[in-house]
């Protein structure tokens, strides 16, 4: 049933055709189109609008995107074509494992490190980053155990001889993909870590993890930073591992990013964590360790329950876990492709007590995106024995000296990117072309601006818009093709927002904006330009009340 609903933009009135739909259980109110800006003029359009066929109406509500399915082959494909990703050193074939990022990749790659780092960092008092380097002392190795033990297990598969790695626990137990077995004679262990050079006789690694600088560096941070326990310190960079068999696009690379997050506790104190009470109802599927082991699904639980059944062993654990699965939510992923998993006690990394992954549905399976590990004191206690250097820090109130315990919240850049697009691919039925709909903080473009007819006047026009708002964000000025070309070529790389210059334009000092997930228009004055479209870029605003809505 449609009625008229009043909105005050900017001070002054507007009149909008609103109806209520049913989504699921809910009732939900959707704005239909613009009336005008007093009652009885609203009044009488009403009635009009009602008169006409009802396509008249149709035409004005939003269009409806489908999710589409896309396999890792055809977002490879598609990375490549519009500029996000290429194979790297394309024109000599490509290098397993290694990949460069174009264009639009790399701004989308900005923009994920940038979110990252406002999320857990930026917008946390108890949060500071540091930024290590990618080759350091070889001992640090010896000292976390990767020089001992960072290695898979490479085996052949005696159907397809395809080599694959799996772990070493699970020889005998796993089948290839091909259904095929693995040779158990031929079985290796395979260090992960890249070994290089140092001068002439010096030998190192590239770093297997960011992790492992975040502990060396942890006496000096703290005291520089005059941090006291509990606070974290979070890095982003590279990373290497000599990968038995990268596979699956940018799902397992030898050379990839980590954003990861150490948070360091007094072990008196695990739990507490002022966050638990608020976020303990929480209900999120997870694939319980006894569930893998008896054959069980996964099942919805609480946090709380989580904790209860020591599925994590304090709060502080279930807070990180719960803060980097928000993370994805916040930037738009669909709670219906995440799930939890732990690990199982036989896979286990000899540094934790307990380890939580996020999962995500690939189309090749439910595979990890971010591990989460009790790591106690395992890492401070190494670098202590190794180094002979106190890594303990002084508890002011009780005069006592503490090894802090830590909890790892570990990221991978690549495996994020690639949640971001599938997450984000849809299609419109009515527009007959796929719209990427990634959340605007993370589009590579924010805004394209394009003049309706090619002339040097509307050209001046769209160019002072483009500089100005260049100076926050990137946008691009658009000038080939029709509208219509413009339009689909920017909904197929997520430019959330369109904006094109008229004659209106020069008369009235406004231009319409184009909203990719629903084709509204609304229009907006320039000088207001720059504030709608922060407002409309951190989701502050819903769109069809950001300005004046065009029928
Ligand atoms: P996997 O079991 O898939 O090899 P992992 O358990 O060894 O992963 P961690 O050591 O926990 O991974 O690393 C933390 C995060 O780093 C992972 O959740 C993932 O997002 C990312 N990551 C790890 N290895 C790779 C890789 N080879 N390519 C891309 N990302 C990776």
């Amino acid at each position: 049933m449609a009625f008229i609903a009043k909105q005050k933009v900017n001070g002054n009135d507007y009149y909008y055709l609103r109806k209520s739909v049913r989504e699921g259980k809910k009732v939900k109110s959707i704005c239909l189109g613009y009336l005008g800006k007093n009652k009885k003029e609203a009044q009488e359009k009403m009635e009009e609008l009602l008169k006409s066929p009802k396509r008249e109406v149709k035409r004005m509500e939003k269009d409806k995107l489908d999710r589409r399915d896309i396999s890792i082959e055809e977002l490879s494909i598609f990375c490549k074509r519009r500029g996000f990703v290429y194979p790297s050193g394309d024109i000599y074939g490509g290098l397993a494992g290694f990949w460069d990022f174009g264009p639009l990749g790399v701004e989308l790659k900005n923009n994920i490190k940038k979110e990252w780092w406002n999320f857990h960092v930026t917008r946390r008092e108890d949060v500071v980053g540091i930024d290590g380097s990618i080759i350091t002392s070889p001992l640090v190795w010896k000292a976390s155990g990767h020089v001992d033990s960072f290695s898979d297990l490479f085996v052949v598969c005696k159907k397809c001889k395809k080599p694959n790695k799996i772990d070493k626990d699970e020889l005998g137990k796993v089948r290839c993909g091909c259904g095929g077995e693995y040779d158990e004679k031929t079985a290796k262990e395979f260090g992960l870590m890249f070994k290089t050079n140092i001068g002439e006789k010096g030998e190192s690694y590239l770093r297997p993890e960011t992790a492992q600088l975040i502990f060396t560096n942890f006496k000096l941070v703290q005291e520089n930073s005059r941090k006291k326990l509990p606070f974290g310190i979070a890095q982003m960079g590279k990373s290497f591992r000599n990968e038995i068999a990268p596979r699956d696009f940018l799902f397992r690379c030898r050379e990839f990013e980590q954003m990861e997050l150490q948070y360091f506790i007094d072990p008196s104190k695990l739990d507490d964590c002022p966050f638990y009470e608020k976020i303990k109802n929480t209900k999120i599927g997870i694939w319980s360790s006894s569930s893998q082991e008896n054959g069980g699904e996964e099942e919805i639980l609480s946090l709380s329950e989580m904790l209860e059944k020591k599925i994590f062993k304090n709060k502080w654990h279930v807070y990180w876990l719960w803060n980097s699965y928000q993370w994805f939510l916040n930037l738009g992923v669909d709670k219906n492709n995440l799930r939890l998993r732990e690990h199982r006690k036989d896979e286990l990394a000899h540094y934790a007590q307990a380890a939580v992954d996020i999962e995500y549905k690939f189309h090749f399976g439910w595979k990890e995106i971010f591990g989460s590990h009790d790591r106690g004191q395992f890492d401070l206690g190494e670098h202590e024995k190794f180094s002979k250097k106190d890594m303990k820090i002084l508890d002011e109130e009780t005069h006592e000296k503490k090894l802090a315990h830590v909890i790892e919240a570990s990221f991978g850049f690549e495996r994020a990117f690639l949640v971001f697009m599938i997450d984000s691919y849809f299609f419109s039925k009515q527009r007959n072309n796929f719209i990427l709909k990634l959340h605007p903080l993370l589009s590579p473009i924010k805004a394209a601006i394009f003049p309706i007819v090619k002339r040097e006047d509307f050209e001046k026009f769209s160019e002072k818009i483009v500089d100005d708002l260049n100076k926050e964000w990137n946008v691009v000025f658009d000038r080939s093709g029709s509208i219509g070309r413009r339009y689909s070529r920017n909904d197929e790389i997520g430019t959330p927002f369109c904006i094109t210059i008229d004659e209106e334009s020069l008369k009235n000092k406004d231009v319409s904006v184009r909203d990719r997930d629903t084709k509204q228009q609304i229009r907006v004055k320039v000088l207001d330009m720059k504030e709608v479209l922060k407002k409309l870029i951190n989701k502050e605003i819903d769109f069809s009340s950001a300005g004046k809505l065009i029928i």
